[in-house]
């Protein structure tokens, strides 16, 4: 079960931080869902739910529960869409971090702890996982409860299931999807994520749910969608706690700090180097990838009051460092181009302003950022 998490959030890891541009959504706004996120009428799609229904029903899921849960869900155009695309996104360690641990996130950060303050204390206390590490998971995963994600999970779940690629992955995630409504968790409304199926504040997958999510606040349902995220936050405690972590142990640091023992990483090549504990391993659980594991202990670090980085990285493929490629957003906006946020990544809103400014200095059209971009802004 872990595996499969693991497996999956590899290749959704690029993806779940580059998508952090778009503006947050309220959980609850279905109405605001795009076209192709709505079910489209699809008769191959109706045909593998028929089957699918006979399967579920020979693995337990009853009459009632196969009514109520597929009686709105279909097939998604955009979730394919979705999943065929999501691999090209390819980011940088250090840009990564800058998304991850933005001024932004942080402030949001910092006042959702205050906001939970006795709730993340209570969970540290029951579980024994720094209440740090499990905000910045929550930062990471949803911006604190902003981007829970409000895509019916039974449509997601049965459209990627019907698609075929790892069909009998996603078919599993359906099932047990099916399963949290059997068990009365929750109402087929409120069971929504993202396009992939991961759920509410910490992003849970269905079979994660059902193995490690816990009812902390003790009024009978597991809810890591609602507005209150304790039960989540406390079920990321408890995926942490039981796949190994160990309470009291730091993560690990910046390698110049010198002050615990690990092994030594380095995420980007030239970039700052990092010294981590096997609970930097226990992290890799939630998500294998160094990229994940070290912006989450970083975003914890800074939560818990520490300081950025004390390395710098290497210039980017067209030679620029990232105090570069704010000059470059920065003198763009000056000149009254949407850059979108000013972070150092050059994203594709940064990458249209370059292409309006080259268009109005009747340049060549690139889109890129470069040296010789930044000596004509300057
Ligand atoms: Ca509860």
């Amino acid at each position: 079960m872990t595996a499969t998490r693991r497996q999956m959030l590899t290749l959704l890891a690029a993806w779940s931080l580059a998508s952090c541009g778009a503006g947050p959504v309220p959980a609850q706004d279905a109405q605001a869902l795009p076209a192709d996120l709505r079910p489209q009428p699809n008769a191959a799609f109706d045909a593998w739910v028929s089957g699918f229904r006979g399967r579920a029903a020979s693995r337990g899921i009853s009459p009632a529960t196969l009514e109520a849960g597929l009686a709105d869900a279909g097939y998604l155009p955009g979730v394919v869409r979705r999943d065929a695309s999501q691999i090209q996104t390819r980011r940088t360690f250090e840009d990564y971090l800058s998304i991850a641990t933005s001024d932004a996130r942080l402030a949001k950060g910092r006042a959702a702890m205050r906001g939970h303050g006795d709730t993340v204390a209570a969970i540290e206390g029951r579980f024994g996982v720094s209440r740090h590490v499990v905000a910045a998971i929550w930062g990471v995963e949803s911006e604190f409860g902003d981007k829970r994600g409000r895509i019916p999970v039974v449509s997601a779940t049965a459209t990627l299931a019907f698609d075929g690629r790892r069909g009998a992955f996603w078919e599993d995630q359906l099932l047990a999807a099916l399963r949290i409504l059997q068990a009365g968790e929750t109402t087929p409304d409120k069971l929504r994520g993202s396009w992939a199926g991961a759920m509410g504040h910490t992003q849970f997958i269905p079979t994660s749910y059902l193995a490690f999510a816990v009812d902390f606040d003790s009024d009978g349902r597991r809810d890591i969608w609602g507005d209150d995220p304790g039960d989540a936050l406390a079920s990321t405690a408890s995926y942490l706690a039981r796949n190994g972590w160990r309470g009291g142990l730091a993560w690990g640091e910046e390698a110049v700090a010198g002050t615990i023992a690990g092994r030594t990483i380095r995420p980007q090549a030239g970039g700052p180097r990092f010294t981590v504990t096997r609970n930097f391993d226990v992290l890799k659980h939630y998500n294998n990838s160094d990229f994940y594991a070290a912006a989450v202990g970083h975003l914890a670090d800074r939560l818990a009051g520490g300081g950025p980085l004390r390395g710098d990285f290497p210039p980017d493929a067209n030679g620029l460092t990232r105090a570069d490629r704010i000059a470059v957003q920065r003198t763009l906006a000056a000149r009254g181009f949407d850059v979108g946020t000013i972070d150092g990544v050059i994203g594709p809103l940064t990458e249209a302003a370059i292409r309006d400014f080259e268009t109005a200095q009747g340049l060549e059209v690139t889109g890129q950022a470069n040296r010789a971009l930044l000596a004509r802004l300057r």
